[in-house]
């Protein structure tokens, strides 16, 4: 039986954790060791410690990693979104939202409110939890998504990029109706929609309501399709409040600017079909 000194155990130790790529818990190894001979901690504490350490280092790399394959512009959190500033809000519906069950039903949240209102803070915010609960999520503006699939379709290579944007479980698509899209656009964000419709969920921000959509897609054809496939599981959440923005500045504003009207969220006529309602604030099955 060959005898093992301590200091040759913890070499050993050493030795298994580079092997193992355990950065933290090495790097926590020495001062560790030293607490337990003092009586500070006992070993299974120190074993705990140390793989907590080294498991939280990993999972805020991998994070770190997805949000940038999100490609997020900048990270919000729900924790610092201010419910009191925005009333008509429900605090409750968003947080539930957070549960992610939206994801699985391959559901559309709409967010629809006038600028600064937080569409795209509460979007970004949802984006986040689905990252940390280790989805794969894909931000991007309407107008830089229609470049993109415009690109595409120029080199022969549409079906491969929607075939990239449907990895994604889920798809946020923000400021929809700040900027109208470029001639065909619309039809190219329809075969998109398409292609993810009952597959996968999407988060859509917009200024406009959607009767609006006709010209923003610069057809009304177009908007009936997109609206038929994007209000069929849809969450719409209207925000009707002051911007955030200009909050220090609200006073100087003129009264149409900073007492928003309420956007008009009902979808244009359809025909062929009976009119279905969406009312506000309802989800529909
Ligand atoms: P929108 O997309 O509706 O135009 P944003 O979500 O971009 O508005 O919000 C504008 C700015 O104000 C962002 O920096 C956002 O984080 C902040 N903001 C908006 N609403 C709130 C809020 N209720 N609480 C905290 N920050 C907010
Ligand atoms: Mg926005």
């Amino acid at each position: 039986m060959t005898l093992t000194s301590p200091s040759s155990r913890v070499d050993n130790i050493r030795h298994s954790l580079v092997g193992l790529r355990m950065p933290r818990a090495l790097e926590m190894l020495d001062a560790t060791l030293r607490r337990i001979e003092q009586g500070q901690i006992d070993g299974v504490e120190a074993l705990d410690e140390l793989l907590t350490e080294e498991l939280s280092l990993r999972e805020n790399r991998r994070i770190r990693a997805a949000l940038r394959m999100a490609r997020l512009p900048v990270v919000k959190t729900l924790a610092g979104f201010d419910f009191a500033f925005q009333p008509s809000l429900d605090r409750n519906r968003i947080m539930a939202l957070a549960g992610l069950d939206f994801i699985a039903r391959a559901e559309v949240i709409h967010l629809l409110g006038p600028p600064g209102t937080g569409k795209s803070h509460l979007a970004t915010a949802l984006a986040v939890e689905a990252v940390r609960a280790g989805k794969l999520v894909y931000f991007v503006a309407l107008a830089d998504l229609v470049a993109q699939l415009a690109k595409a379709e120029r080199e022969g290579t549409l079906r491969e990029r929607i075939r990239f944007l449907c990895r994604a479980s889920l798809l946020v698509v923000d400021e929809i109706g700040y900027l109208p899209v470029t001639p065909g656009g619309g039809n190219l964000f329809f075969q998109l929609v398409n292609a993810r419709y009952e597959k996968g969920a999407m988060i859509l921000t917009s200024n406009r309501g959607f009767a609006e959509w006709g010209d923003i897609f610069g057809s009304p054809v177009v908007a009936t399709a997109l609206l038929d496939r994007l209000l069929h599981h849809a969450i719409v959440i209207q925000i009707e409040g002051s911007s955030y923005r200009m909050r220090e500045h609200a006073a100087l504003l003129p009264e149409n600017v900073h007492a928003n009207s309420p956007i008009n969220s009902a979808a244009p006529k359809r025909r062929g079909r009976p009119p279905t309602k969406h009312p506000i604030g309802q989800k529909h099955a």
